[in-house]
């Protein structure tokens, strides 16, 4: 590499790029083992139906353990996982650990839940992709009709064709499809046009910010206006305050996901979460007067 760049030129290789490469190498080998060690961990955030006032589903949220640094961000591990391909055995793990959450749930009483999963590029295109996950459902005896698959824009565009036979193999499976981080991304409106999707999640960056920035709020407001002309339904995520929850409802926005309502449970917190749902305490003592 340093040869080829030519004599003009050199390639620094100085101590601290040896020790971000070594940094590097030690995350991917920890990361190996961090499935068969079982440091990874699902976390779930309610969703709320801005129209009923009530929990609709959960995202579903990677945790990763780590034994001497604790608990580390997806952000700092997704993209590895994503560069390794190891993300393809992560997502099938998330996958099977959804499932379960899922069957439990409904067990607790929550009969219509629905759980949002993200799906990373690499596992979206993964061919056995709709087998692996019809034997997963099976082995809980669920319906794709529960699950909600989130993949993100630059997985459209960057593969075209291929996303599209991938989303129509799972749509006749009985699953959802969401774009997330919507407008973070290049999805072109032609794309979206084409394809079997059901929901559009809004990209945090801009609902946090809605009620301070005023461009942040046209944004808001006119996705939401034209993902329901399209006749998709839409999420808003990053909802932090109860302003920002009447905003929303005045665009007629259907769901909802953000600090407001809850942080993302730990597994320790789900069931006294869903007591709580079951016993009416929640989300409606939170939501205002106008719209109990
Ligand atoms: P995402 O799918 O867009 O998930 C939403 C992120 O926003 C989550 O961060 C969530 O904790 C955070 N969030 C929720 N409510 C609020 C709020 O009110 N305000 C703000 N500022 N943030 C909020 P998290 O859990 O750190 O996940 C980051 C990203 O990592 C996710 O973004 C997703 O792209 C990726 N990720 C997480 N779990 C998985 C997974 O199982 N598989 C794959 N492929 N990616 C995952
Ligand atoms: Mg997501
Ligand atoms: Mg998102
Ligand atoms: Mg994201």
């Amino acid at each position: 590499q340093a040869k080829a760049s030519g004599r003009n030129c050199y390639v620094v290789f100085n101590q601290q790029m040896s020790a971000d490469l070594a940094a590097r190498i030690q995350l991917e080998t920890e990361l190996r083992q961090a499935l068969l060690l079982q440091q990874f961990s699902l976390s779930l955030q309610p969703q709320v139906n801005l129209n009923s006032g009530k929990l609709c589903g959960f995202e579903a949220l990677i945790r990763w353990q780590h034994p001497q640094r604790g608990i580390v961000a997806p952000d700092e591990f997704i993209p590895v996982l994503e560069q390794t391909q190891l993300i393809v055995d992560v997502g099938y793990w998330v996958f099977d650990r959804s499932c379960r959450y899922c069957a439990e749930l409904i067990a607790a009483g929550l009969n219509d839940v629905t759980i949002a999963v993200n799906i990373s590029a690499d596992q979206f295109l993964h061919t056995k992709l709709p087998d692996r996950f019809g034997q997963i459902l099976q082995r809980y005896g669920l319906s794709g009709h529960h699950f909600e698959l989130e993949i993100t824009e630059s997985t459209l565009i960057n593969n075209f064709s291929e996303t599209l036979g991938m989303m129509y193999r799972l749509k006749a499976q009985g699953f959802r499809l969401a774009i997330d981080d919507f407008g973070t991304g290049y999805s072109s409106l032609n794309y979206l046009k084409q394809m079997p999707v059901d929901v559009i999640k809004i990209d945090k960056s801009f609902v946090v910010n809605m009620l301070d920035n005023p461009q942040d709020y046209q944004i808001v407001a006119s996705t939401i206006a034209m993902v329901q002309k399209l006749g998709l339904q839409v999420v808003a995520e990053g909802v932090e305050s109860l302003a920002v929850v009447k905003l929303l409802q005045q665009h007629q926005c259907d769901f909802a996901q953000g600090y407001y309502f809850s942080m993302p449970l730990a597994e320790t917190q789900l069931l006294a979460f869903v007591q709580q749902v079951l016993q009416q305490h929640w989300p409606a003592a939170l939501l205002p007067p106008a719209t109990q």
